[in-house]
């Protein structure tokens, strides 16, 4: 640890020094532990477009602690970032993807899986190699999984991680851009970054039917989005009305509690199985039209 001090001479206390702090010095090794352990277990929350096919699912890691109970995923992944644990974690949930798509697969369940990386795994040498020899190991086509990054991917050496996206869409895998909105000066990453989809951030779509400002923001995202031939999905869609919204905008997919949160591996076969041909159907929409 080196201290760093302001142009004031301040020490400035850098989060490096709150990733020591005995407590996450303990919920790292706890992390550490719990990946050998299977411990760590992944949860698939339905991407859904406005005709209720299911356009894919998104792997979200679960966490339950022996002794703290759940911990929040957005916690542990910061440990993980700061610590160097962050490749092991994302080999841990790509090999637990990859081997639930190829089981669903056997049963005749076609559905893509997202996974989340984080800049640290677009940032580590071999990484496109190694995504493309897990997928062959698992006989997965590399269509079936897509990768959801952020614009944080490109703050550090730039170029090195638009060579890792390019490789990784030259074997096959879609990436799709995560949060987006929330980081800075978004255009220009939209035109370096070789995504084929757009996740809207929750935060714009949560007040999308109260807040003219946000729906004008989403509408101007949306329609950005297709003038660079993106699918743009919507994150955190609660309620009807924001569906509604959502479609009258033509977004292309939603995600989110209205639909389905993300469930665990069995649950979600089931709530595939039970959706068959047709889709997710509003529970609305089955209900008899007023008179
Ligand atoms: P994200 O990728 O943007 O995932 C969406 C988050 O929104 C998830 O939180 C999901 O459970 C939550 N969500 C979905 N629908 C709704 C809704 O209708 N309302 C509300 N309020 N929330 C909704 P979660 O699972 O806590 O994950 C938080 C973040 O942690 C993720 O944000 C992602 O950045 C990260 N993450 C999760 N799993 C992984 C992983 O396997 N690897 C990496 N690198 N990051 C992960
Ligand atoms: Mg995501
Ligand atoms: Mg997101
Ligand atoms: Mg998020």
């Amino acid at each position: 640890y080196q201290a760093k001090r302001d142009r004031t001479g301040v020490e400035v206390y850098e989060s490096k020094r709150d990733s020591n702090t005995p407590d996450r010095l303990g919920l790292l090794g706890d992390l550490r532990r719990a990946l050998d352990a299977h411990e760590v277990q992944l949860h698939y929350q339905p991407k859904v477009r406005f005709d209720g096919q299911v356009a894919g699912l998104e792997a979200l890691v679960r966490w339950v602690h022996p002794e703290r109970g759940k911990v929040p995923p957005d916690e542990f992944i910061a440990i993980a970032e700061s610590s160097g644990l962050m490749p092991h974690l994302t080999e841990y949930v790509l090999e637990t993807a990859l081997g639930q798509v190829a089981r669903w697969r056997a049963q005749g369940l076609r559905v893509p899986v997202a996974v989340n990386v984080s800049p640290r795994d677009v940032h580590t040498p071999g990484f496109a190699g190694a995504v493309a020899a897990r997928l062959a190991r698992h006989g997965v086509p590399a269509g079936a999984l897509q990768l959801e990054i952020t614009e944080h991917v490109l703050l550090e050496d730039p170029q090195r991680a638009a060579d890792t996206l390019a490789a990784l869409t030259g074997h096959g895998v879609k990436m799709s851009l995560d949060d987006f909105g929330t980081g800075y000066s978004s255009l220009v990453h939209l035109r370096r970054l070789p995504v084929s989809e757009l996740k809207i951030d929750r935060s714009f779509v949560a007040r999308l039917a109260v807040d003219a400002e946000d729906a004008e923001i989403v509408r101007c995202t949306v329609d950005l989005a297709h003038s660079l031939g993106l699918l743009v999905v919507a994150e955190g869609v609660e309620d009807d009305e924001t569906w509604e919204r959502l479609r009258d905008l033509r977004c292309d997919a939603v995600q989110g509690w209205l639909v389905a949160a993300a469930m665990p591996p069995e649950e979600t076969t089931a709530w595939l199985l039970a959706r068959g041909s047709r889709g997710w159907q509003r529970p609305r929409a089955a209900l008899p039209a007023a008179a």
